[in-house]
């Protein structure tokens, strides 16, 4: 007798009831989170700064403060969610802990956010985690947002693009400028040939001050590359850059 996948879905389902990925509270059918934390999550839409994603308060504003004194080397940044208290029980575990089941969470929210970047690249590429990182975690949580998103997109995926070659110290207490001087050089892009000319769009998980992605843009454009847009799950609110995740 063939048991047909539905079936065995229920069952699985029964036996592990599916729960809410923040407060895991029982949940219905394919939902990931409760209605209450979903509602809980402040999903960033426009008005928005056209280079680093922060919402705006008015339209008509087309940057925030923070992007009228400083210069990226990217194009621009979209961002899904804001960082906050909520989205924080998101991305921590799955920074940290293994929960690669809150993958297809955060692909799917990067897919809405970054609608107006795919049709503007060719190649995703995400941003890499030095070897000793990657030994110590098992898997880099930007590589798998960025595989998803290429098969949905079907944009070339080039998980070696770029190469983290300095380990570097945590970003998690340092000032803004000390993230911008921390990253400095640290990457590389191990084959100039595969970049030149190629629009791409870097995958992170986390947009804090901007520094690591402006030096990944700085390095792919170095190298060749045509132009560098960044899509990141959540967005780090400039005023409360003195809260940072590492
Ligand atoms: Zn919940
Ligand atoms: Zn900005």
């Amino acid at each position: 007798m063939k048991i047909s996948s539905s079936i065995l879905r229920k069952i699985f389902d029964f036996i592990f009831p599916p729960s809410c990925l923040i407060c895991h509270k029982k949940v219905e059918g394919d939902n990931m989170l409760c209605p209450d934390c979903f509602k809980k999550i402040h999903f960033i839409c426009s008005p928005v700064c056209q280079i680093c994603g922060t919402p705006l308060d008015y339209e008509g504003v087309f940057l925030c403060p923070s992007c009228l004194q400083k210069k990226f080397y990217f194009e621009r940044n979209l961002s899904a969610v804001v960082y906050d208290a909520v989205s924080k029980k998101l991305i921590l575990p799955f920074k940290h802990q293994d929960k690669i089941e809150l993958t297809s969470f955060i692909a799917s929210a990067l897919l809405r956010a970054g609608e107006d970047l795919f049709p503007l690249v060719d190649t995703l590429i995400p941003v890499p985690i030095h070897r000793r990182k990657m030994l110590k975690r098992k898997y880099n949580q930007a590589a798998l947002l960025a595989q998803i998103l290429s098969k949905k997109t079907h944009k070339k995926y080039m998980p070696l693009g770029l190469k983290k070659d300095f380990y570097g110290q945590s970003q998690g207490h340092l000032s803004p400028k000390k993230r911008f001087q921390n990253v400095k050089n640290s990457f590389s892009v191990p084959s100039a040939s595969k970049i030149k000319g190629k629009s791409i769009l870097l995958i992170d998980d986390v947009f804090t001050t901007g520094a690591t992605v402006n030096e990944c843009a700085k390095t792919l454009k170095k190298a060749g590359a045509k132009s560098v847009y960044v899509l990141t799950f959540a967005k780090v609110l400039p005023f409360e850059e003195s809260s940072l995740p590492s």
